[in-house]
């Protein structure tokens, strides 16, 4: 297969001036998400580039830690972090470096990108999640979880459940809800929050949403992806959870529901530049949109191209106003969001 390809690219390079022996190349990858059906998506590169994919696979806070261990001798070209608080942290570190694609400019909106300065773009979204509301219809009414806004509403003491204030998927959230409120209504509505909790923060989503379902909680804010699985699982006992409990995608009447992105930067210290900036806008394409965003039951973050997702569409996810802040002010706010967490007792 290898072989075959080769003799392609060797014929291609000597028939035109195309780069000579582009199968040679290869294209380091530190990538923080993993789904089967990413692996369609690189092969599909390979074969299409000749550039060969070297992946190394962590957690998000793992590949920041080796970026940052490694510095200038990193092998990195492309990395992949899930969250625009977790890109704008390893930004704020050095970690990438701006890049200048009048592809991605195209496809990609410009509000789930890093903020463009002369130099270019450093991190670029290509899926989003919206960070959504779910409730027990038992306790609440739809009306009284219309809006973000409402989460801190006395109407809803003793019902609300989150993960940790902290986590970015959080603090992502609340920077541009303070973006969009102020300072002073922000902190105001963070504070509201603390005082309707039925617990303390603590778990992922998908605990929040298995609090609802068991009557612990009357409220909770979920990724999209984390009720999407549930909605897939093979077991009845989470089909089950997801019958039980009602979505809002809130702020529908207002500013749009928040979404955030995985997303992926080229490496301060990328060696491979060129090819790492293919493979940015290979990943805005129809085609890798499909298997980026599906993967974890997400959507496209290119203009104009919708997945395919069943369980997305069964929560009402097919057609919804999504928020437009700029994701970058999430950089811009993140610090000042975490000391008003502090503040108010967010823990
Ligand atoms: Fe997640």
């Amino acid at each position: 297969m290898k072989l075959r390809f080769s003799a392609v690219a060797v014929a291609l390079a000597a028939a035109s001036t195309l780069p000579a022996l582009a199968q040679d190349k290869v294209l380091n990858i530190y990538s923080a998400r993993h789904y089967q059906t990413d692996e369609v998506m690189y092969d599909t590169f390979t074969k299409t580039t000749g550039i060969r994919i070297n992946r190394v696979d962590a957690d998000d806070a793992g590949i920041v830690a080796r970026l940052r261990a490694e510095g200038a001798a990193s092998p990195a070209d492309v990395v992949l972090l899930v969250d625009a608080a977790r890109m704008a942290a390893a930004d704020a570190q050095g970690l990438f470096q701006p890049i200048k694609s009048a592809k991605l400019d195209a496809a990609i909106p410009a509000n789930l990108r890093a903020a463009a300065t002369a130099d270019g773009v450093t991190w670029t979204g290509f899926s989003t999640r919206a960070r959504v509301v779910v409730y027990d219809p038992l306790r609440v009414k739809a009306a009284d979880v219309a809006n973000y806004e409402q989460l801190a509403d006395p109407k809803l003491k003793g019902l609300l459940c989150t993960r940790s204030g902290s986590h970015p998927y959080n603090l992502s959230l609340f920077s541009t809800v303070v973006e969009r409120l102020g300072d002073q209504k922000g902190e105001a509505w963070l504070k509201g929050m603390v005082d309707n909790m039925a617990r303390a923060p603590k778990g992922g989503d998908t605990d929040q949403i298995r609090a609802v379902a068991s009557g612990e909680c009357g409220v909770a804010i979920t990724n999209t992806y984390y009720l999407a699985r549930l909605i897939k699982s093979n077991k009845p006992e989470d089909r089950a959870v997801t019958e039980r409990v009602r979505v809002v995608f809130p702020n529908q009447g207002t500013s749009g529901t928040h979404v955030n992105i995985a997303g992926a930067a080229v490496a301060k210290h990328a060696k491979n530049r060129d090819a790492a900036v293919q493979f940015m806008e290979f990943l805005a394409s129809p085609f890798a949109q499909e298997y980026f965003a599906n993967g974890n039951n997400e959507f496209a973050a290119a203009k104009g191209v919708k997945v395919d997702n069943s369980a997305l569409k069964t929560m009402g996810g097919d057609n919804f106003k999504a928020e437009t802040v700029p994701l970058a002010s999430v950089a811009k706010n993140m610090t000042k969001v975490q000391q008003m967490l502090d503040r108010v007792g967010f823990k």
